[in-house]
């Protein structure tokens, strides 16, 4: 069996050469470890590796994962959908909150914040009623409303398309977010444009790194398959 160092080269090898064939500079691509359902003790073998952003998706668990790797300097990035009574225990920990969806959901991180925390806009572009994210009508209005807030930053957007095992099937949601970009750029005219797409995940982030992400969200392909 491989170990996680040898997966988490494989990751970078694959990053480096969608980067290259897409005229890129790969270390502008973050690579955040989804590190949900795995222990501790995995988590320490990956940062050892030299990964040092981590990503989780329940609240309990960022917490608990948190608390037992306090001595690593980890950035956590929470991922999974955020319930707004869950702000006040994940708003402390983590150094991005990926899937903000809605002003009052902003308003309990910001409030929650300890510190300066970025966050991002999930997007829900495949219309999918069981998704969260925001529909493109809503970005906007939730973008205007985070710049009002003391701690929170808004840096970017975020997706998750509908899953599809064929990599191919996420390239036309991952260049729609782009253009969502540009144009949230051009309405917000801010001095400093945001800058950063979170998409692509284990099966799809070679297409997304073509398609312009800065940040994916790998799991599987370091930790393996979850349980
Ligand atoms: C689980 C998860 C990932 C990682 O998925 P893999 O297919 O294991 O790479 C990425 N993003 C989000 C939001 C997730 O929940």
């Amino acid at each position: 069996m491989q170990n996680i160092r040898q997966k988490i080269e494989e990751v970078k090898t694959k990053i480096e050469k969608a980067a290259a064939r897409s005229g890129r500079d790969p270390s502008a691509i973050e690579l955040v470890a989804v590190s949900k359902t795995k222990g501790p003790e995995l988590i320490r073998e990956a940062y050892d590796a030299g990964l040092k952003v981590f990503g989780e998706n329940y609240a309990q668990e960022i917490k608990e994962k948190a608390s037992a790797l306090s001595d690593l300097e980890i950035n956590w990035h929470f991922v999974g959908h955020l319930q707004k009574n869950k702000a006040k225990v994940v708003a402390p920990i983590a150094s991005c909150i990926e899937t903000v969806d809605s002003i009052e959901l902003a308003d309990m991180i910001d409030k929650r914040a300890v510190k300066p925390l970025n966050c991002m806009i999930e997007v829900n572009l495949g219309g999918e009623e069981s998704k969260s994210g925001v529909l493109t009508d809503q970005i906007l209005p939730i973008a205007n409303h985070i710049s009002t807030l003391r701690n929170l930053e808004l840096v970017g957007l975020m997706i998750i398309p509908p899953y599809d095992p064929n990599p191919e099937s996420g390239r036309p949601y991952f260049k729609k977010l782009g253009l969502l970009l540009d144009e949230l750029n051009v309405s917000l005219k801010r001095d400093n444009p945001l800058t950063e797409l979170s998409m692509g995940m284990s099966h799809d982030f070679e297409v997304a790194i073509e398609e312009g992400a800065t940040i994916i969200r790998v799991g599987t392909a370091i930790f393996g398959e979850r349980q």
